[in-house]
């Protein structure tokens, strides 16, 4: 990509937007319309990061970084800057495509049996709770023409990897959860068990409604959150896999982290690596002086199993309560 389109994409891309699209939130207005909130870049406790909408500009009072919003994705997402440029490009195309897409995937869980099946399977059954976690189902084959038909080219859907080189949906048979950016598909088959679109996963699961928790349980898919929040629990986020990005690291230790309790509640594998990744977790959490606990799931299983397994809410709030340091 040439300088002139760097700065063009620079041009059409609000900083504001993007940051507000990563979940940043402004703490309060500055003079001239300037905003000032809590830095993505570092674990911040006080606003210290400076945002000037009018020139597309930022800059971190805390960890003194600043410039524009290439450089901010740079940072962010700890990428150079050609990737930076591609996170942007690939961002900037997915703003209305995603909630077309999602829309058209839930419309689509009712009218498969097998979808419903499967979610039965997996222990999730309240309509509310499938409601709110706004999930779908890719059945394949049918994606393609309805984004056509609403105007979306080819090149488009392909840039998002929705469609793969060969024309066909990507998503295929899968139950799937929008992300902020980004979407999870779950295969209800024998293919490859889980599916992003490529670019960042984003940050941690729904955070804006966990973030005030003094307690939050840390759960690694989809399905180990929709449980527990069946169950009643709903200080629960998700990091869509045992490895934290660095976003999602920041989100657990920024605001109050010194006064939040997180529950590492992460699968319980038969050959130990799951937990040995929990306590690798807890030790750098508790370096930024996060009370971390780690809940002992019964051998084999995760959140989702131990549900589906005939856990109910009470036996899981007795691991929580017996969770270790
Ligand atoms: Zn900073």
């Amino acid at each position: 990509m040439s300088w002139q389109a760097a700065l063009l994409l620079k041009q059409q891309i609000s900083l504001l937007d993007y940051l507000q699209g990563q979940g940043w939130k402004p703490a309060r207005q500055s003079t001239g319309g300037r905003l000032m909130g809590l830095c993505p870049l570092h674990c911040d406790h006080h606003p210290s990061f400076l945002v000037d909408p009018n020139r597309n500009l930022f800059y971190c009072y805390g960890c003194g970084r600043g410039g524009d919003v290439i450089r901010l994705a740079e940072l962010y997402h700890g990428v150079r800057f050609a990737d930076a440029l591609a996170v942007l490009r690939h961002w900037s195309g997915l703003g209305s495509l995603l909630p077309d897409v999602a829309n058209f995937y839930q419309m689509q869980l009712h009218r498969h049996g097998e979808a419903v099946a499967y979610l039965l399977q997996r222990g999730l059954h309240q309509a509310e709770v499938i409601e709110e976690l706004r999930i779908g189902y890719a059945p394949g084959r049918c994606l393609r023409a309805w984004l056509t038909s609403l105007g979306y080219s080819l090149e488009t859907l392909q840039q998002a990897g929705l469609v793969n080189p060969e024309g066909h949906d990507s998503y295929s048979h899968r139950i799937v959860f929008p992300l902020d950016g980004n979407l999870y598909g779950r295969s209800t088959g024998a293919a490859t068990p889980h599916r992003f679109l490529p670019g960042s996963k984003g940050g941690l699961y729904a955070w804006e409604k966990v973030r005030e928790c003094p307690e939050i349980i840390l759960v690694e898919g989809m399905f180990d959150l929709a449980v527990l929040w069946q169950a009643g629990y709903r200080n629960v986020t998700c990091s869509l896999g045992s490895h934290l990005n660095a976003p999602q690291f920041r989100q657990l230790c920024a605001d109050n982290g010194k006064r939040r309790t997180v529950y590492l509640a992460l699968d319980s594998d038969a050959n130990g690596s799951g937990q040995t990744a929990a306590r690798r977790l807890s030790q750098r959490l508790r370096a930024q002086g996060i009370t971390t606990r780690r809940v002992e799931l019964p051998n084999g299983h995760d959140p989702n199993s131990f549900f589906v397994g005939g856990g109910n809410a009470h036996e899981f709030q007795c691991l929580l309560e017996r969770a270790c340091l």
